[in-house]
């Protein structure tokens, strides 16, 4: 597979590529073009010559671009679903039911979108003067995605960003380029000049560092992790540009004493485990009220162990492999500490027999975690959950912010008092009330603290991809403005 520069697919000008594995086997999927400076030069001088272009063409213009590319993403769903799955080691399932419909809604979303992109109505606040707003697009926007969700990363990243006017080029991780080419292309098929969405494929260090430092870029969007979201924000510091970042998180499940306990249980397990513990919003932390807690964690250890880990293929799969082998090294590497200082309920394993040969990690559930554990406090990325037990509420919205991590929570009561007061005091992006992972093209996504800052999704995502312009028109026709003559002393 080769990159996508100026609506072609091309070589990296060295000629150099990677192969890309399946995490279900760890053979070669496909091998693909590795993009060095000299191609990230290419991408962003192509973005920066579409810009004119398509930064003039009108909201309805770029709408019906978007609306058509929907069309085409919709119409190769199961295309889309089949390449997601085996590069992410999605179960096919997840792919078809979660990854693809909701890029194309939020494509659609999009395409609806940009003929809102208003800014304020005029104003008369002076009484010399009618002001008004303009939202320009920013230029060209270098966007830096995660292996995690692939498509739907690529889709966050591209369709704000072009609904807005703006030109694009995209680095996928390294592990997972494979869906994000056809995404790209959809868009020049449905009439988006070449080079208004690039996509280049190559290494975080070489392709993306070379590609948020580039003087040419306008501003950096990254999903990733917190680590490397710092490194992004100095790189990008040195050239002054707009930074976006949506980083890790590591989010509490509070579960209070008259919450629904069957409703909590099947909530944390697949809270827990989707995309096999890989999303920035799983519930990692779960906070029970002692009442409830060898309840609760009976309950998570019987549903966790009912789960059906398999092929990615199989339909009948619930849980799929980690990413890759070196992420199930990490994960298997920080439970195994974990052993030390607390109990392992169920899991902690890598599987034997067919599955041995994948990236395949068990379900696992952890309680006597100590508070300033390394698996309480940093981010695991698998399908992991620790459990610790609290007395009252203040101890609980305390438990939840007790992180430096601030991207999503869930608080699990059938009192409204309660989850209003959690909802308020709990530092985080996102709070769910009795559910957790849910999210919709219309409602925006991101972090407190050091989960990042900015918003991707919902017309939120437009105050990032924009700059507000005010503009203000003198009515008065007066060549001297009585302001003048309140400050300066000047002949008539
Ligand atoms: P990562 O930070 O390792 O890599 C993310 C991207 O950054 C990749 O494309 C990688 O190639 C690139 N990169 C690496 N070094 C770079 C550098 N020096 N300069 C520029 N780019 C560089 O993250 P990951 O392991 O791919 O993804 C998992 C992380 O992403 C988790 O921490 C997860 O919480 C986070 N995530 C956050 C959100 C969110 O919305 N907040 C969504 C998905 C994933």
């Amino acid at each position: 597979m080769h990159q996508y520069i100026g609506g072609q697919r091309r070589e990296a000008s060295s000629g150099e590529t990677f192969d890309v594995l399946d995490p279900s086997t760890n053979e070669t999927l496909e091998t693909v073009t590795l993009a060095g400076h000299d191609d990230v030069d290419a991408a962003v001088a192509a973005a920066s010559d579409a810009f004119e272009q398509w930064s003039r063409a009108t909201p309805a213009e770029r709408s019906t671009v978007l609306l058509k590319a929907a069309q085409l993403l919709d119409e190769r769903a199961e295309e889309l679903a089949q390449l997601e799955s085996r590069q992410a080691g999605k179960p096919i399932r997840l792919a078809r039911e979660f990854d693809v419909p909701g890029t194309v809604d939020n494509t659609t979303f999009f395409g609806a979108a940009a003929r809102r992109l208003d800014g304020m109505a005029s104003a008369e606040y002076s009484g010399d003067h009618t002001s008004s707003i303009r939202r320009e697009p920013i230029g060209v926007v270098g966007s830096i995605a995660p292996w995690n969700y692939p498509l739907q990363m690529a889709a966050w990243k591209i369709l704000p960003a072009i609904a807005a006017g703006n030109t694009i080029v995209l680095k996928p991780a390294e592990i997972t380029p494979l869906t994000s080419l056809p995404f790209a292309e959809a868009f020049t098929e449905a009439g988006a000049p070449p080079g208004v969405v690039n996509v280049v494929t190559g290494s975080g260090p070489v392709a993306g560092a070379h590609l948020v430092g580039h003087p040419d870029v306008d501003m950096t969007s990254f999903t990733g992790s917190t680590a490397v979201g710092r490194q992004v924000m100095a790189t990008a510091a040195a050239t002054g540009k707009r930074v976006h970042l949506e980083l890790g998180g590591k989010a509490p499940f509070v579960v209070f004493d008259d919450a629904d306990l069957e409703a909590a249980v099947h909530g944390a397990v697949a809270a827990s485990l989707i995309n096999t513990g890989q999303d920035c919003t799983a519930a990692t932390r779960a906070i029970v009220h002692r009442s409830l807690h060898d309840e609760f964690v009976r309950g998570v250890a019987d549903l966790m162990a009912a789960v059906r880990m398999g092929p990615t293929a199989d339909e009948a799969t619930d849980l799929g492999p980690l990413s890759s082998a070196a992420h199930q090294t990490k994960v298997a590497g920080m439970v195994e500490r974990a052993r030390g200082y607390a109990t392992v309920v169920t899991g902690g394993r890598t599987p034997d027999g067919d599955l041995a040969r994948g990236c395949y990690y068990e379900p696992t559930l952890l309680t006597d975690v100590p508070l300033d554990s390394e698996i309480w406090r940093d981010e695991v990325f698998g399908p992991v959950l620790a459990v610790v037990a609290f007395d009252d509420d203040d101890e609980a919205i305390a438990l939840a912010n007790d992180t430096p991590f601030g991207l999503a929570a869930s608080a699990w009561s059938r009192d409204t008092y309660r989850t209003a007061r959690a909802t308020r005091e709990i530092k985080a992006g996102c709070v769910w009330i009795n559910d957790h992972i849910p999210i919709i093209s219309e409602m925006p996504h991101g972090g407190y603290r050091h989960s990042g800052f900015g918003k991707d999704m919902s017309a939120y995502s437009f105050d990032e991809y924009t700059n507000v312009k005010h503009v203000m028109h003198d009515v008065t026709a007066v060549a001297h403005k009585p302001w003048h003559r309140t400050i300066f002393t000047l002949p008539s």
